[in-house]
């Protein structure tokens, strides 16, 4: 194979497809413009940076989709999954890695491989021609992303996300705090105390929600849309819905119990989760905002345990950028009109750094099987990553094409099996039985 692979964009999709591609022999160019030109959330020169919050999410692989993509990237020898194994953090069921740690291994492994040449530069225009990925994320520079505007003809569409503030640990009261996870869900004694818990009684919930309702907010720039990702919704949004919508949501006070005052059930309570190897940083887990930085401090401050805080990183909002992918990609990930040019990860239309990668796992594989001369098989729509490739290039309905996380509503029912609630774990089971079954059959192919 003679023929170069250029890839546009070393984020979680970009770095997954340079590693997949290159073991398979091909000739990877990876282009990624940082740090010579940066975005407002990445912070380093690293690649595969983490923005936001530090988990992959679940890492149950029976009951949960986000898990059985795991598995499915770990038995394609992928990259980010092997990475973020290394650089594991207890948090509980979920999987949650040392960020810095993270990026710099996933660095490591790439400049190393003999087929990867990594270059700073900021693609400004498509290409003519050759064999592409572009990679390039939520956060697409300006100048490529007017010229993907020109190319398709389709508006980009823009929606906001909002980050979750992270809190110094030494400046956390543990005389009010206490280490649990819910449930004390974990294998080991480590993964069982991997939040940090801070309760509230029925009265200073109600003030938190007050000022939360008054606080601040960042304005929006004239023209851009506030249509906010619901799996990400910004904490004083979820208070608008309702005063109670943060008791059932990520303040919910379940399967927890204080060890301070053991008789006292809290009205709610807020997690913290480990946001570093060292133990030094915690995310407030779920409390996105788009408040004002001075609000921010202020309301956060109110939480019990949280009154002396000192923030390392306050919360914010972003934009994001992704193609209308159900009209415009091929179920390749090829764009249609230039079918050279293929997509992966957030641009796509998929949400999150897994299903990110994930797509850049599928694009590196196809674009290398194609310029080998080769065809593979059509990705299997029974498992997660072509759950999601299946909804983004064809199931989605293109009129109200939103970008999605993946989940179990994205695959062909399994037959025969109990509806409702009651036969939840059965049908969640006969997925991913079924999902890892036919992943294994199309690797093998
Ligand atoms: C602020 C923010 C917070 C987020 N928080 C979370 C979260 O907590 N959890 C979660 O699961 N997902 C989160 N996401 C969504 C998304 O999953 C991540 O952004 C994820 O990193 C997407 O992977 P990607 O590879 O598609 O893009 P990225 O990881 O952003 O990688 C794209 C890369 O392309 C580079 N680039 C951009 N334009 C060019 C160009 N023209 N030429 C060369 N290089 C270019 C960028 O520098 C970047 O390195 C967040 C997104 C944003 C913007």
């Amino acid at each position: 194979m003679t023929q170069t692979l250029n890839i546009v964009g070393g984020g979680l999709a970009g770095s997954e497809a340079a590693w997949q591609a290159a073991r398979a022999g091909a000739k990877v160019v990876l282009h990624e413009m940082r740090p010579a030109t940066g975005t407002f959330a990445h912070q380093t020169g690293k690649l595969a940076e983490m923005v936001c919050s530090n988990s992959f999410r679940s890492d149950d692989d029976e009951q949960n989709a986000v898990g059985l993509l795991h598995w499915e990237m770990r038995q394609a020898g992928g990259l980010i999954m092997s990475m973020a194994d290394a650089h594991r953090l207890p948090a509980g069921g979920a999987l949650a890695v040392d960020r810095e740690a993270f990026s710099a291994a996933v660095t490591e492994k790439l400049i190393h491989h003999p087929n990867i040449t990594l270059q700073t530069t900021e693609l400004k225009n498509l290409p003519g021609d050759g064999s592409w990925i572009i990679a390039t994320g939520p956060l697409t520079s300006a100048p490529l992303g007017e010229a993907l505007r020109a190319e398709t003809g389709a508006e980009a569409l823009a929606f906001f996300d909002a980050i979750a503030p992270i809190v110094y640990a030494d400046s956390i009261d543990m005389e009010k705090a206490w280490f649990q996870s819910r449930y004390d869900k974990g294998e080991t004694p480590q993964e069982r105390t991997a939040y940090l818990n801070c309760p509230m009684d029925r009265d200073q919930y109600e003030a938190f929600i007050d000022a939360l309702l008054a606080a601040d907010k960042t304005e929006f720039h004239a023209g851009e849309t506030a249509g906010y990702f619901n799996g990400c919704l910004p904490i004083e949004v979820m208070a608008e819905r309702g005063r109670e919508t943060l008791r059932h949501g990520p303040m919910k006070p379940v399967g927890l119990t204080n060890p301070h005052q053991p008789q006292v059930k809290p009205h709610a309570v807020v997690q913290l989760r480990r946001d570093n190897a060292l133990g030094t940083l915690f995310n407030i887990v779920g409390f996105q905002t788009k408040m004002k930085y001075g609000a921010q401090a202020a309301v956060f401050k109110m939480i019990p345990g949280l009154e002396n805080a000192r923030f390392a990183r306050l919360g914010g909002i972003h934009r994001n950028t992704f193609l209308n992918a159900p009209t415009l990609l091929d179920d390749r990930l090829r764009l249609k009109s230039r079918p050279n040019l293929r997509f992966a990860g957030q641009i796509t239309g998929v949400e999150g750094y897994v299903e990110s990668a994930a797509m850049g796992l599928l694009a590196g594989r196809l674009a290398v099987a194609e310029m080998q001369g080769r065809t593979l098989p059509p990705i299997p729509h029974v498992t997660a990553t072509g759950a999601l490739l299946h909804h983004i290039t064809g199931g989605a309905d293109a009129k109200s094409f939103q970008p999605m996380n993946v989940n179990f509503g994205l695959f062909p029912p399994v037959e025969g099996l109990r509806g409702g609630r009651r036969g939840r774990r059965d049908r969640y089971k006969a997925y991913t039985d079924r999902a890892k079954a036919a992943w294994l059959e199309w690797l093998a192919a």
